[in-house]
Formats: structure tokens, C-alpha cells, sequence
């Protein structure tokens, strides 16, 4: 057989019917992720036709994106904190859940949380599977070595009907990582340097998969970083070839095998890595040994530079220039130094364990600046009970942040915690579009040590600066 990359093996595991000249592929999905926001609209189109959800076994649902991240335990506290609009969503998708046999992990669930956060968690999320949610970040899973990739609500119906989707087949593109990360330099800041270098086009129609030392050096928390930003290069996935750093994780994780189970999936899972010699469509290579900590300046995440470099100069373009005026920076000028007014630390890029460990690390024994509000929000109920097993959340308000409970909250401002209009909000999250986090809101991505070393210091911060004290 010819020499074959991670993600040809996974997709032709997963072909039903290859794809024609006049015809997609059928593809077979093995996880179906969902929340509140794209599922009722698939699910009434379900109903209008009469039909059944195929597989409820192999769909699991949440609750995030509306959510509230004040506590809430019941339907009833649901009606006093959210917006009617929220609460009817979530009203609706847990009676979609309750009558497709579908399990919802509901308020009441402490292994709730953001869908790309739960789903590796629970160890639901496997190498070679193939994974769909109506959420462009479900690039997250591919760090697992699965094939993971956001639909529309459509697609949603079509998975819900049938576990299949019609789907051309994406191209390849190998992203080859090498050198160390130098301390403060962190796999947000790999991320958006690839982001800077491509541009939010480069990955477009392609399958990206990240290769290299630097990549394979990184935990699970920081390779789901990675492959959760693909779909902003453009990709329709992001993938990391599965090995010892990724079983590891997964071992005794409620979803994933146990037993003979365990070494037989391992034993399959050791076989997807990209044969040494199979053919990508396209390659680029980055040095990671000299980054710095990158920020983004305008209204893409393409539109990023180290946190030590000025804003390029102005180059005539008028998205440019118009982007330049949204975020109220200048060509040529710094972004280092701007004061801030939120901090934002949370989001499926950036709200696992490890980033509230290097948030907290930053902050323990300082201040938030008084003129910032900055929120910390974790991933998950799971995520939350063991950061605050290890006293981070004491750390978090003892420097006078707020500790939220699990959501999407700030990544697209949904659910009420949203930034006022011309607030500069420095964010760990994945989008800094126009309007994401609220109307008008400015937001500047970073990672969880520059936010935190920024919620310090009241203006965007070099975190390290901090670290080297
Ligand atoms: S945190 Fe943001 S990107 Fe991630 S699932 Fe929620 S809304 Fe989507």
C-alpha cells in the first residue's frame, strides 16, 4: 500500500462512498458533539420530516455557549439569570436530548462544560476518529489524531439522520514545528505565529497537520491550543499524530477503553501516525527556538506580531486601515504599554488546567490593576473542581478576579459577559473579529501569561517581564 499521512488513514477508514467528479464523499462519523446554539434548528427540521435521530448513542450534548457562568442548578435559577432568548434555547435542548435518548450533560452535570473541552476529558475524544459539531473550533479533537472538523446546522440534521456526511475531500498540508519554546512563549503564541505566517487564507481547503520536535514536546492542553486555531488559518481541520504523550492522557478517562480494550485501541492507534515517507500537498516549516509572545493588532487573528514589535506600517489597504481605526491602534506604533480595561482567560483555546496553572502562576501574590475587570472562566465543571482543589480560584480572587463557572462566556459574549463597546479587552480566545465579544468591543488574543501578566500591569504586558522577578 502506498505510503499513506494521518489523515488519509483516517479518512478512508471512514469512507462509505469515495467521492465522484459530480458527488462528495460519504463520510461515516464516529462523535457527534452538540450544545444549545445549532441543535434545536436541526432538530425541527428532523421532526418536520418525520425522522429519527439514527445514533443517539454517539451524539453527547452540553451546555456552554449561552450559558450563564454564574451558578446555576436548576431550570428554574436558569429563568432568573438569563436572557429569555438563552433560556428558551436551553429549554428546548434539553427536551430535544430528552426525547432523542440523547445524554446531556445539564446544570445539574459535573462533567459539563465548553463541548471541545469535555469531549478530551471524558476521553470520549480518540485518535482515528472522526468527530463533528456545529462549532468551527471542533478543530480541537484533531490533537488526538482524530479528524475533527465544524458543521452548519444542515450537516447537524444530516448527522443526526443518518451518522454520515457528504463531504469533498480536504487537501493536505504539513506545518513542520521545530526548536524549544523559551519560558514565557507558550503554544497559544506557535499558533499565532503559524496564523501570522500563512494568513487567515493559508489553510483554506486543506487538512493541516502539525508536525515536528516543538510539537511533539507539548502536552495535551497545549497541542488542543494548536489545532483548535486551524479553522483560523482557514483549514478545515487541524491534526497531531497520536503517541505515548496522547494515551497517557486518555488512560482511565471515563469514555475511553479500559481492559483489553485499552491495548487493543492502542495497539490500533500506534498505527496512524504518517508514514515516514507519504506526500503532503503542501509544507511549511517555523523555528520556534526565538518567538516571543505574540498579540494580534486588528480584527483577524492573521493580523499578529511579537509582543515587542510595533504595528506594521499602514500599506494603503483599506480592510487594513479600517481594521487599524476599529481597534484604535496606529501603523507603526506598539501595542505593548496600551492600557486595557478587560482580561479576559477562558475560552476552548485556553482554558484547560494548565492555562489557569499558568495564569494563577503569574498572578499569585499580585493584583489585578483597578482599572480592569478581569474574568477567569475554566473549561469545565471538571476543570473548575480541580483548579480549585489546587487553590488557583483563591489565587484568582485574591488578585481581584472574578472565578466563574464553566461556558463560553467571553469567547462570543452570548450568554451576558460580553465587553463594552471601545473596551480593550486583551482575550485568550481564538477570534478578535469585529463585535465578537460584545458590540464594539476591542479584543487583542494573547495567551493566558500575557493576559495575566496584562490584567497586572493595567496595559498590555510582556509576560516575561513577571516571570523573570
Ligand atoms: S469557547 Fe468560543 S470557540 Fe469555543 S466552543 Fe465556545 S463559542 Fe465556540
Amino acid at each position: 500500500m502506498n505510503a499513506r499521512s494521518l489523515f488519509e488513514k483516517v479518512w478512508q477508514d471512514h469512507q462509505v462512498v469515495a467521492e465522484t467528479a459530480d458527488a462528495p464523499a460519504v463520510l461515516y462519523i464516529d462523535l457527534h458533539l452538540t450544545h444549545e446554539v445549532t441543535t434545536p434548528e436541526a432538530f425541527n427540521v428532523l421532526k418536520s420530516r418525520g425522522l429519527a435521530v439514527r445514533r443517539p448513542d454517539l451524539t453527547l450534548a452540553t451546555l456552554d455557549h449561552s450559558t450563564p457562568t454564574v451558578p446555576v442548578r436548576s431550570l428554574k435559577d436558569l429563568e432568573r439569570v438569563a436572557e429569555s432568548s438563552a433560556a428558551a434555547q436551553i429549554r428546548v435542548m434539553i427536551e430535544n436530548c430528552r426525547e432523542a435518548g440523547i445524554r446531556l450533560l445539564d446544570f445539574d452535570s459535573d462533567q459539563r462544560g465548553i463541548v471541545h473541552v469535555i469531549g478530551p476529558e471524558l476521553g470520549i475524544t480518540q485518535p482515528g476518529k472522526t468527530i463533528v459539531c456545529g462549532d468551527s473550533h471542533t478543530s480541537t479533537h484533531g490533537a488526538f489524531g482524530a479528524l475533527a472538523f465544524g458543521i452548519g446546522t444542515t450537516e447537524v440534521g444530516h448527522v443526526l439522520a443518518t451518522q454520515c456526511l457528504l463531504q469533498r475531500k480536504p487537501k493536505t498540508l504539513a506545518i513542520n514545528v521545530s526548536g524549544r519554546l523559551v519560558p514565557g512563549v507558550t503554544a497559544k503564541d506557535i499558533i499565532l505565529a503559524i496564523i501570522g505566517r500563512i494568513g487567515v487564507g493559508g489553510g483554506t481547503g486543506h487538512v493541516i497537520e502539525y508536525r515536528g520536535e516543538a510539537i511533539a514536546a507539548l502536552s495535551m492542553d497545549a497541542r488542543m491550543t494548536v489545532c483548535n486555531m486551524s479553522i483560523e488559518a482557514g483549514a478545515r481541520a487541524g491534526m497531531i499524530a497520536p503517541d505515548d504523550v496522547t494515551f497517557q492522557y486518555l488512560q482511565g478517562r471515563p469514555m475511553a477503553p479500559a481492559g483489553a480494550a485499552w491495548d487493543q485501541a492502542v495497539k490500533r492507534w500506534r498505527g496512524l501516525p504518517s508514514d515516514a515517507d507519504c506526500h503532503f500537498d503542501r509544507e511549511v516549516s517555523l523555528d520556534v527556538s526565538r518567538l516571543a509572545p505574540m498579540i494580534t493588532f486588528g480584527t483577524n487573528p492573521g493580523m499578529v506580531i511579537p509582543i515587542d514589535a510595533a504595528v506594521p506600517a499602514d500599506s494603503g489597504d483599506s480592510s487594513f486601515r479600517k481594521s487599524l481605526e476599529y481597534m484604535g491602534v496606529e501603523a507603526g506604533k506598539p501595542m505593548l504599554g496600551r492600557p486595557v480595561d478587560v482580561v479576559f482567560i477562558g475560552s476552548c483555546t485556553n482554558s484547560r488546567l494548565s492555562d489557569l496553572r499558568d495564569a494563577a502562576n503569574l498572578l499569585r501574590g499580585r493584583k489585578v490593576a483597578p482599572s480592569v475587570r478581569a474574568l477567569v472562566v475554566p473549561g469545565s465543571q471538571a476543570t473548575k473542581k480541580q483548579a480549585e482543589a489546587e487553590g488557583l480560584d483563591k489565587i484568582f480572587t485574591a488578585a481581584g478576579a472574578e472565578w466563574r463557572e464553566s461556558g463560553c462566556s467571553m469567547c462570543l459574549g452570548m450568554n451576558g459577559d460580553t465587553v463594552g463597546r471601545g473596551q480593550l479587552c486583551v482575550s485568550t480566545s481564538n477570534r478578535n473579529f469585529e463585535g465578537r465579544q460584545g458590540i464594539g468591543a476591542r479584543t487583542v488574543l494573547a495567551s493566558p501569561l500575557t493576559a495575566a501578566a496584562t490584567a497586572v500591569a493595567g496595559r498590555i504586558s510582556d509576560p516575561r517581564e513577571l516571570l523573570a522577578r
